[in-house]
C-alpha cells in the first residue's frame, strides 16, 4: 500500500525548506532510479511515489493547497485507497505521467498514456488534397492517400534515448519542465531552456531519430469521400493527424477535396445547373424534352412561348447535403439554339416566317422612352 502522506514519501518534516526537499528529492531518485534498479518492481513504484510527491511538493501553489486539504486539495483524489496505480491515480497536477512515460517507453505503467502535463502535447493537424470526378463528387468516394507524417521511433520507443539507455531527469528544471525567473510576486514560470518543458533530457540520442522519439514515415488511408463534398470541401479525419507527443492525444487529418468540373452540371451553391438547348420551333412551341438527371434522364415540358434562359427546378435530385439531410436541385436552363448558318431549305423557311412574324418588338422601347422625357 503506497503511503499518503507526501512528506514521509520524500522523508522530510512539514516544515521542510524548499531546498531541503530538493536535496531528499535528488538522494531518493538517486537511490530509486530504475535504470539503478533494473527489473525492481518495487523501486520502481518507490520511485514513481517519489516524483508524484516531489511534483506536488516542489511547487509552492500545489505543495500549498495540499497542506490545505491533502489530496482534494489538488484536483481530488478520486475515492480514497487503491484507486489508482500505487494509490496515486488522483495525480494529473503536472508532469508526473509524462516523465514516467518518458522514462518507460510510454504506455507501460498503468493506461498512463492519457495523463496530460504541461509536456505532453496534442499532435500536430496534417492537411492533405485530393482531386476527385464530379460524380464521386455526388456519390461519395473511397479515396487512396498518401499523407507524410511521423510516427514513434520503433528503436527507441518513442523515448528518443539510445537502446538500453533512459532520459534523465532533467537537472536543470529536476523534471518539472518549468523554471522560474524573477523573485516573489513577480515570478514567472516558463518552458525549461535546457528540456524545452519536456523534464527530462537525453544524454545519448537514439541513433535512429536522434533523439526526436519520431521519424518521418508515409501513411497510407483509404478516405471515405462523404456524397455531396463540393470544391474546397474540408474533410476532417479524426486522431489520423501527427502523432501526440508524451501521451498527448494524436492530431486529425483534414482532406480537401478539388472536384474535377463536370462538362454538363455547373455547381451552383448546394444545386447544379444544366443548359438545355432548345431549337427555335420548341421554344415557339413548346415541347417535352429529355434531360440528364444526376443518375439518369427525365422528361421535362417546355410549355409553349418558352424565352431564352427560363429555368425549371426539379426540386431534390440535385447533389445530397453533406449533412446527410436532403439533396440540392437541378436547374435545367433553356437556351434557344440559334443555327449560325442556313441551308437553302431553311433560310426559305425563315423567310417565311418572317412574312408572317413581322411586327417590330423594339417599337414599344421607344414609346416608354418617349413617355419619360414627356412626364
Ligand atoms: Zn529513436
Ligand atoms: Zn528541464
Amino acid at each position: 500500500m503506497a503511503q499518503t502522506d507526501l512528506y514521509k514519501v520524500l522523508g522530510v518534516d512539514r516544515k521542510a525548506s524548499s531546498e531541503d526537499i530538493k536535496k531528499a528529492h535528488r538522494k531518493l531518485v538517486r537511490q530509486y532510479h530504475p535504470d539503478r534498479n533494473p527489473g525492481d518492481a518495487k523501486a520502481e513504484e518507490r520511485f514513481k511515489e517519489i516524483q508524484a510527491a516531489y511534483d506536488v511538493l516542489s511547487d509552492p501553489d500545489k505543495r500549498k493547497q495540499y497542506d490545505r486539504g491533502g489530496f482534494a486539495g489538488i484536483g481530488g483524489r478520486p475515492g480514497g485507497a487503491g484507486t489508482g496505480p500505487g494509490g496515486f491515480g488522483g495525480f494529473d497536477a503536472g508532469g508526473f505521467g509524462d516523465i514516467l512515460s518518458n522514462l518507460f517507453g510510454g504506455g507501460t505503467s498503468g493506461g498512463r498514456e492519457t495523463r496530460r502535463g504541461p509536456s505532453s502535447t496534442r499532435g500536430n493537424d496534417l492537411e492533405a488534397e485530393v482531386t476527385i470526378g464530379f460524380d464521386q463528387a455526388v456519390d461519395g468516394a473511397q479515396i487512396p492517400l498518401s499523407v507524410p507524417t511521423s510516427e514513434r521511433c520503433a528503436t527507441c520507443h518513442g523515448t528518443g534515448a539510445r537502446p538500453g539507455t533512459a532520459p534523465k531527469v532533467c537537472p536543470r528544471c529536476n523534471g518539472r519542465g518549468l523554471e522560474s525567473q524573477g523573485q516573489g510576486l513577480f515570478s514567472i514560470s516558463q518552458p525549461c531552456t535546457r528540456c524545452n518543458g519536456a523534464g527530462t533530457v537525453i544524454e545519448d540520442p537514439c541513433p535512429t531519430c536522434q533523439g526526436n522519439g519520431a521519424v518521418r514515415t508515409v501513411k497510407r488511408y483509404r478516405v471515405n469521400i462523404p456524397a455531396g463534398v463540393r470544391e474546397g470541401s474540408r474533410v476532417r479525419l479524426a486522431g489520423k493527424g501527427e502523432a501526440g507527443r508524451n501521451g498527448g492525444p494524436p492530431g486529425d487529418l483534414y482532406v480537401i477535396t478539388h472536384v474535377q468540373d463536370s462538362p454538363v452540371f455547373k455547381q451552383k451553391g448546394e444545386n447544379v445547373e444544366v443548359e438545355v438547348p432548345l431549337t427555335i420551333p420548341e421554344a415557339i412551341r413548346g415541347a417535352e424534352v429529355e434531360v440528364p438527371t444526376l443518375h439518369g434522364r427525365k422528361t421535362l415540358r417546355v410549355p409553349p412561348g418558352t424565352k431564352h434562359g427560363t429555368v425549371q427546378r426539379l426540386r431534390g435530385e440535385g447533389p445530397p447535403h453533406l449533412d446527410g439531410r436532403g439533396r440540392g436541385d437541378i436547374h435545367y436552363r433553356f437556351v434557344i439554339d440559334v443555327p449560325a448558318s442556313l441551308s437553302d431549305e431553311q433560310s426559305e423557311a425563315v423567310e417565311k416566317l418572317s412574312q408572317v412574324i413581322n411586327g417590330n418588338p423594339r417599337a414599344k422601347l421607344f414609346a416608354q422612352a418617349g413617355e419619360g422625357r414627356a412626364s
